[in-house]
């Protein structure tokens, strides 16, 4: 009898263990589907954008988004500019001087400005989505007779939207040749260029979240 008690304890601890050990495994699984969605989640926001220029990793940025210049600290002289910088400056690359460079749109959405503004020389901003809310885009020191969109068209993500103005010539308003990209988080279109305090620049966000990196 005392044999009999003695194999059930047995059977009991086996089973004990044996339902630990599943519920161990579930919590694991559980775990690795958490992780594959917030893999998918970082893969859409890859989706919404795409880099502005090829071989995007390779350019230097002289101007980081939210850094404050004035002509006495700008690492571009002469610098004509005093705020905090609401994007980022994409530079070229040594050898496309004088090459075209192609620009590309970083995300899918409608054309709603093309035109000249003073600091940018051709310009346009392109209304987007981010997590389902409006942004808008401003890309600045274009050549504007490159660019073929007009206003009220949709221009997809990845699409060519036109050329890199030529190096300081009225094309770029007598900047260098050089990609400016600002994300501005509203509906409302704002292509200023530079803030003057930090408040205001938390209405934009910082373009290379999103866009600084080559996705293969
Ligand atoms: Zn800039």
């Amino acid at each position: 009898m005392k044999k009999i008690y003695f194999l059930l304890i047995i059977i009991l601890i086996i089973l004990g263990v044996f339902f630990l050990f599943q519920n161990n495994k579930e919590e694991e699984i559980f775990e690795d589907l958490n992780q594959d969605e917030s893999n998918l989640l970082n893969n859409i926001d890859l989706i919404t954008f795409k880099p502005p220029l090829d071989e995007i990793s390779e350019r230097e940025i002289k101007k980081t988004f939210g850094i404050y210049i004035t002509p006495q600290n700008s690492s571009i002289q002469p610098e004509r500019f005093t705020g905090y910088h609401t994007g980022i400056d994409f530079e070229i690359l040594p050898e496309e001087l004088d090459k075209d460079v192609l620009v590309y749109a970083i995300c899918s959405g409608e054309l709603k400005l093309k035109q000249f503004g003073s600091g940018y020389g051709g310009m346009i901003v392109q209304t987007c989505e981010l997590d389902e809310k409006p942004i808008t885009v401003v890309y600045g020191h274009l050549r504007l007779s490159s660019i073929i969109n007009n206003i009220g068209d949709n221009i997809n993500i990845g699409d060519s939207i036109g050329l890199l103005g030529n190096d300081k010539s009225s094309e770029t308003d007598y900047e260098r040749k050089h990609l400016h990209i600002s994300i501005y988080n509203d509906s409302k279109i704002n292509t200023r260029g530079y803030v003057g305090s930090q408040t205001e620049l938390l209405n934009w966000i910082d373009p290379c979240l999103y866009i600084c990196y080559d996705i293969n």
